[in-house]
């Protein structure tokens, strides 16, 4: 298991475009093990992007807890979106933050697998936002760019 750094919202790096992914080598394959561990040992992760651990590349992996588990995207594509849903988001990148945004209620993704193989993936609801909210780091957009009422809360510590 090995952990990355996380960049935080004040890093510059946060708001840079990624490049994509053009070979698929045992360094990629590390890079998505290490997000994976570095995703799950944040408890409150159910997504991370390539840029929130320092590599300006196209990947991002998601797990909202349901049955398709963890999912790795390279290269990723939003080909279809439909419906809206609002609701709150954090981000491993912006702790303690959180604030209402606007996202598709469902979308279609494209994006390679870790083998290089494409496939396209249609999600909803909380896996729709995560995917979104995964996808705009690849831009260098934080969810608290977008805001539905500009407001950004700071979610209390509540452990004594
Ligand atoms: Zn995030």
């Amino acid at each position: 298991m090995a952990l990355r750094n996380l960049v935080l919202e004040d890093d510059p790096l946060i708001r840079k475009h990624s490049r994509p992914v053009d070979e698929i080598t045992p360094r990629i394959h590390k890079l998505l093990d290490d997000m994976a561990d570095t995703m799950y040992f944040e408890n409150r992760g159910i997504g991370i992007a390539a840029p929130q651990v320092g590599v300006l590349r196209r990947i991002f992996i998601v797990d909202v807890g349901d049955d398709h588990g963890l999912i790795e995207f390279i290269n990723p594509e939003i080909t279809y979106r439909e419906g809206s849903q609002v609701g709150s988001e954090g981000c491993l990148s912006v702790p303690g933050k959180t604030c209402e945004v606007e996202r598709p209620k469902k979308i279609k993704v494209k994006a390679l697998d870790r083998n290089g193989n494409e496939f396209e993936l249609e999600a909803e609801d909380l896996l729709a936002r995560c995917i979104c909210h995964e996808y705009d780091h690849l831009e260098g957009v934080l969810f608290i760019d977008k805001s539905v009422d500009g407001q950004v809360y700071r979610i209390e510590d509540n452990d004594e």
